[in-house]
């Protein structure tokens, strides 16, 4: 936003960091410098050995995992989340995806990718929610690294709204069925990054890849903001 513009708003509405409350400067956004390094940021000493890839270890062929910081219940990260997957803020998910990738850029992370790939938003979701959040998280991270966002070459099809209520085996079973590959050309010999917002089981990231590597991409890769 103008300058000066965001100036006047703010003398009017003030900013507030959602994580503490206190009114943001103009240099900030969404959250304060303060709350933003308090954080639980993960470590990026390894791409390929950390947390986040344990996850995914052993379901199939991929290169480097990462996840931005811990996703803890009751906590500041909560909030956030909760702010742009049930209250809108889709300018929180660019943000927020911004922010990871000027601490990965630095790394190295984004040296061989191609394209930035979403997990794609069943089509019911995405009209309830109004946007994809992994998308608007694709979306921040490509206006840091002016690597192209894909989101065309993979869809949706079935909702598992109900996940959460089942067990590792049936989540499994369930997220199989739910991605399919709508423009293979679109990803064929590439090295993509599947983006998506929490990392859990590493069930539905697994399941995203597996339909991706029907369509031949060169390398598959994963990023998630949050690991819970
Ligand atoms: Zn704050």
């Amino acid at each position: 936003m103008h300058y000066h513009l965001r100036r006047f708003l703010d003398l009017w509405f003030p900013s507030l960091c959602l994580v503490c409350g206190r009114p943001l400067l103009l240099s900030e956004q969404h959250i304060c410098m303060a709350c933003c390094h308090q954080l639980p940021w993960l470590s990026l000493r390894s791409f390929r050995d950390n947390a986040a890839s344990l996850r995914l270890a052993g379901r199939l062929p991929f290169g480097k995992a990462v996840a931005a910081f811990k996703y803890q219940k009751e906590s500041s990260v909560q909030v956030l989340f909760e702010a742009f997957k049930y209250h809108g803020n889709s300018h929180l998910a660019f943000y927020l995806g911004a922010m990871a990738a000027h601490r990965l850029l630095p790394a190295g992370f984004f040296e061989d990718i191609d394209c930035l790939l979403p997990l794609p938003l069943h089509a019911a979701k995405f009209r309830k929610r109004g946007y994809n959040q992994a998308e608007r998280i694709a979306a921040g991270m490509s206006s840091v690294t002016g690597i192209p966002v894909e989101n065309k070459a993979l869809v949706r099809q079935r909702a598992n709204a109900t996940q959460t209520k089942k067990n590792r085996w049936q989540r499994q079973v369930n997220v199989d069925e739910a991605f399919a590959l709508r423009d293979a050309a679109r990803i064929e010999g590439k090295r993509v990054l599947v983006v998506d917002d929490v990392l859990t089981t590493g069930a539905t990231m697994a399941a995203c890849g597996q339909s991706l590597l029907a369509a031949s991409p060169a390398s598959l890769h994963f990023f998630a903001l949050g690991l819970a």
